[in-house]
């Protein structure tokens, strides 16, 4: 019997669940490494993201190579051609492959029509496997984050003292809002240069004839293992003291604040969760550093990262089409081509994103997925946009974090209320406005901020299903305050600004 093993973009470990099945037989153990020119015509993907998991992949062929494995590396039209070539060269009798951690994926490959077994290994990726969310989700009524972190940080003893958390608390999120003030000096990220591999890469790229997204130079990510510790160790000497604190603050022309920006790595497999997780906490024991950052983050990776793909996980495969609202607005120009839009904070995170393929947490959730929320763009193809935009952006992460977290297409599984706002929030936790030619107090005139009317008018389309959630019973009062000249001027604005920006 030969045993081969296939190696995904999103795979690149050396202790991932395949490789250890055959770790004492590296010689005798051919490895597939596969660049597949028609996958990446599916859809348009940030051109630094393609940069990104090839270099990478590419690069972990190298380290694979190095420790004794017998590696091919194929850049080939299509996958399931390219796997039977390399069968039959290598007379594999059973393939084996981490499970996709993408659900489209999986149900591609299980259409291969492969002359040998091919045998899925359960990943090893995450912390908790499939099975074991599901026994969590199935023990409870209510699919609460904050009751499946308190959950993981027992079972990983992670920040615990005995049965308590560290510190008596298991949440310092209230410490964690604060507004940027003038004086904030926010640390420089570690980038950089491309190396001969990189640079070939981005040739590469330039080279193929496909619609893309953004700007694919200076390309300035990490693409090894030893690239993504150093940045994980920049991270904890230089941003984890202050993480907490301005976890929610942007400021324009700093990109990344005090943010880790180690999802491209962790997603990759160049990092994984607990040696992430378990840094932080030592990071605490050894420095002193402060306890809302450290739990801030430490959330952040065992809480959130392990919830959105458990989710992911149990949810039914129609999850994705999910639009409570119904709604159906085509995605604003804008969103391809930041020049399009004179709204500053939309422009200044667009301009970002189409850069470095990044924004940080409250950019994506609070300007990027609120507007299109409040607009009415149908979810769907928010995600896409997502999906297209992001260097992190993946299958099970984007799905949940769209379509449940930002656009509430899920009617609250994974949220008790929509994440919409006004300028008013914006305007709080950023210095956008100061520089816009909208007025972020107005909803009503000339210079009205479109995230006002369009808040307001969101509330009145929906006030009938937002009633049942609750939690937005306060902002509903407000609404049935308000004159019915001014409701009615409003949706007329919100409606002449669909009109004009091309909406359905
Ligand atoms: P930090 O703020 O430093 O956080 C540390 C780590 O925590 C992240 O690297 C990530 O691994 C994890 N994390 C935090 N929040 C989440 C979350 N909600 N879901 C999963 N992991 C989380 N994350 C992606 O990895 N890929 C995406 O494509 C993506 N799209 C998003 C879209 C929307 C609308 C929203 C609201 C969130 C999205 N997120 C996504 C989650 C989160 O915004 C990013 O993980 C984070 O901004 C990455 O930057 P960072 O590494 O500097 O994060
Ligand atoms: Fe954004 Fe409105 Fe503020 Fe302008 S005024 S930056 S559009 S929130």
């Amino acid at each position: 019997m030969t045993i081969g093993i296939w190696i995904l973009g999103d795979q690149l470990h050396l202790k991932q669940a395949a490789l250890l099945t055959c770790q004492n037989d590296r010689k005798d153990t051919p490895v597939i490494l596969i660049e597949s020119f028609s996958h990446i015509q599916k859809r348009h993907y940030h051109q630094q993201k393609l940069v990104l998991i090839f270099s990478a992949m590419r690069h972990f062929a190298e380290d694979l190579s190095s420790q004794g494995w017998q590696v091919t590396y194929k850049v080939a039209q299509n996958f399931e051609p390219a796997l039977k070539d390399w069968i039959k060269t290598n007379k594999i009798t059973e393939l084996r492959l981490v499970t996709p951690y993408d659900r489209p994926f999986l149900n591609l490959i299980q259409t291969f029509n492969l002359d040998c077994q091919f045998k899925l290994i359960p990943n090893n990726h995450f912390l908790w496997s499939q099975t074991e969310f599901k026994q969590w989700t199935d023990s409870r009524k209510r699919l609460l984050l904050e009751d499946f972190y308190r959950e993981g940080r027992k079972r990983f003893n992670i920040l615990m003292d005995g049965e308590q958390p560290i510190g008596e608390k298991w949440n310092f999120d209230k410490q964690n809002r604060k507004p940027p003030k003038k004086s904030l000096n926010p640390p420089t990220p570690l980038w950089f240069e491309p190396d001969e591999i990189t640079q070939q890469v981005i040739k590469d790229i330039k080279s193929y004839n496909i619609e893309t997204y953004g700007k694919i130079e200076p390309f300035k990510w990490g693409v090894t293992r030893s690239q993504a510790l150093q940045v994980l160790e920049h991270f904890l000497a230089n941003n984890l003291n202050n993480f907490g604190t301005y976890q929610d603050a942007m400021i324009t022309g700093e990109y990344t604040m005090w943010h880790s920006l180690i999802s491209p790595y962790i997603n990759l497999g160049l990092l994984t969760p607990l040696e992430v997780i378990k840094k932080i906490e030592q990071a605490y024991y050894e420095f002193d550093y402060p306890l809302n950052s450290v739990e801030g983050l430490i959330r952040q990776i065992l809480g959130w990262r392990e919830y959105m793909y458990g989710i992911y996980q149990v949810m039914d495969d129609d999850y994705r089409e999910k639009n409570w609202f119904k709604h159906q607005e085509k995605l604003p120009d804008f969103y391809w081509d930041s020049s399009q839009t004179d709204m500053n904070c939309l422009k200044q995170i667009l301009q970002q994103v189409e850069e470095t393929g990044y924004a940080h947490h409250i950019q994506r959730l609070m300007v990027l997925s609120n507007f299109a929320l409040i607009v009415g763009v149908s979810p769907q193809a928010v995600n896409d946009w997502f999906r297209s935009a992001f260097i992190d952006a993946y299958d099970w992460v984007m799905v949940p974090n769209v379509i449940g977290m930002g656009q509430f297409a899920d009617g609250g599984i994974l949220a008790s209320k929509p994440y919409a706002a006004s300028a008013n929030y914006i305007n709080k936790m950023s210095d956008y406005c100061k520089s816009c030619v909208y007025k972020h107090k107005q909803r009503t005139g000339e210079k009205a901020c479109p995230f006002n009317f369009f808040y307001w008018d969101f509330l009145s389309r929906h006030q009938q299903q937002l009633k049942d959630l609750g939690r937005m019973n306060l902002v509903l009062a407000n609404l049935k305050k308000m004159e019915s000249e001014e409701l009615k001027e409003i949706q007329k604005k919100a409606q002449q600004w669909r009109e004009k920006n091309g909406g359905a």
